[in-house]
C-alpha cells in the first residue's frame, strides 16, 4: 500500500502555530523514529509534503473544523494528495481531543501537533479502521487504534488483516506455536471471530505495554466497527466463548504455544436451514458506510 500525505499547517486571523514546517516534516517524513518509518515498518508506504502555514481568514472560536479545511482547500492544490492532515494551533477546537478523522476518508484535523502516534492513529482511522477496544472505547492499548501516547504501536492482527498487511490462517483442532506478530510477515490465527497473537517489543513496537507480552491476545472482530481485546492468556489458562476453547500451554519470549478446539453442536437439519435463510434475509441489511469522523 503506497499514500501520498499532504500535511497542512493552518493559521487563523487570531491564532497562529507555534511549531515550524521542518518540525513537522521531521516528524511525519524525515527525522528518527518518524511516522513514515513506522507505517513502513508494517508495509505501508508513505510519502508526503508538510506545507505551510497557510492563513485562512476565519476565527479559531468553535468547532467547524470541516468548514476551516474547506477553506484551506481552496487554497491549496490538493489533488496530488490521498489524504490531507490538516495542524491546527494547539489547543484549537478545545475538548475535541488530539485530533479527528473520517474512517475510510481522507481528511485528518489535529489540534496537537507534537504526538506521533495521534498522526499515526487518525491515519489509521482514514485507511477504514475503526478503534481498537476493551469493554471500553480505546481500551486497547497494544495496537495504535487504543489511546495515543504510549508511542509507535503495531496494529493488532484484526487490523493488520484487514488493511491486507497479513494473512491469517483459520485454526483447527490442534496444538499450534505461534512465534511474536511484530514482523511484517507475521503469524496469527483465527477461529470464527477471535484472532490469536503473540505480541513482543520491537523495532517501531516500542510503546507496546509488557501486559500485552506475557500470554496469548485474543481479540474479537467481526469486520464491522471497532475491534475487542477480550483477554491475555496466562500458562495454563483456559478460554471458553461461542463454541471455541483455547488452552494456553506455554510461552517463552518468542512464541506461545496453544491448543484450539471448537465444540461441535448437532444441528437439526431444518435448524440449518431456517439459520441460511436468516442470514441471507438479513446479511444485506448489515452495511456500513465507513464514513464518519472519529
Ligand atoms: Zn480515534
Amino acid at each position: 500500500m503506497n499514500k501520498h500525505i499532504g500535511v497542512i499547517l493552518v493559521n487563523f486571523s487570531d491564532s497562529v502555530v507555534n511549531f515550524s514546517v521542518q518540525k513537522i516534516d521531521e516528524m511525519m517524513f524525515s527525522g528518527h523514529n518518524n511516522v513514515a518509518d513506522y507505517f513502513e515498518s508494517m508495509g505501508i508506504t508513505l510519502t508526503g509534503d508538510v506545507i505551510g502555514p497557510i492563513t485562512i481568514p476565519l476565527s479559531s472560536q468553535g468547532h467547524d473544523y470541516g468548514s476551516w479545511s474547506n477553506k484551506v482547500d481552496e487554497l491549496v492544490d490538493i489533488r496530488q494528495y490521498d489524504h490531507r492532515i490538516y495542524v491546527f494551533p494547539d489547543g484549537t477546537a478545545p475538548g475535541i481531543g488530539i485530533g479527528q478523522a473520517e474512517v475510510g476518508g481522507e481528511r485528518i484535523w489535529m489540534f496537537r501537533h507534537d504526538l506521533p502516534d495521534g498522526y499515526a492513529h487518525e491515519l489509521g482511522h482514514n485507511f477504514g479502521l475503526f478503534h481498537a477496544d476493551t469493554d471500553r472505547d480505546l481500551g486497547d492499548t497494544s495496537c495504535m487504534m487504543g489511546s495515543s501516547g504510549p508511542g509507535f504501536r503495531h496494529f493488532n492482527a484484526p487490523h493488520k488483516e484487514k488493511l491486507g498487511l497479513m494473512h491469517i490462517n483459520h485454526a483447527s483442532n490442534r496444538i499450534y506455536t505461534l512465534a511474536t506478530d511484530n514482523l511484517r510477515y507475521s503469524e496469527a490465527l483465527k477461529i470464527g471471530y477471535y484472532y490469536l497473537s503473540f505480541r513482543k517489543k520491537g523495532r517501531y513496537n516500542e510503546g507496546l505495554n509488557k501486559k500485552y507480552t506475557v500470554g496469548l491476545n485474543i481479540h474479537y472482530f467481526d469486520g464491522i466497527g471497532p475491534t475487542k481485546l477480550i483477554k491475555i492468556l496466562k500458562d495454563g489458562e483456559r478460554f471458553e466463548k461461542d463454541r471455541v476453547i483455547i488452552t494456553q500451554l506455554s510461552h517463552s519470549d518468542g512464541y506461545v504455544q496453544i491448543q484450539v478446539g471448537e465444540k461441535k453442536v448437532k444441528i437439526k437439519w431444518w435448524s440449518r436451514i431456517f439459520r441460511k435463510f436468516w442470514k441471507q434475509k438479513n446479511g444485506k441489511n448489515r452495511k456500513h458506510n465507513g464514513r464518519g469522523k472519529i
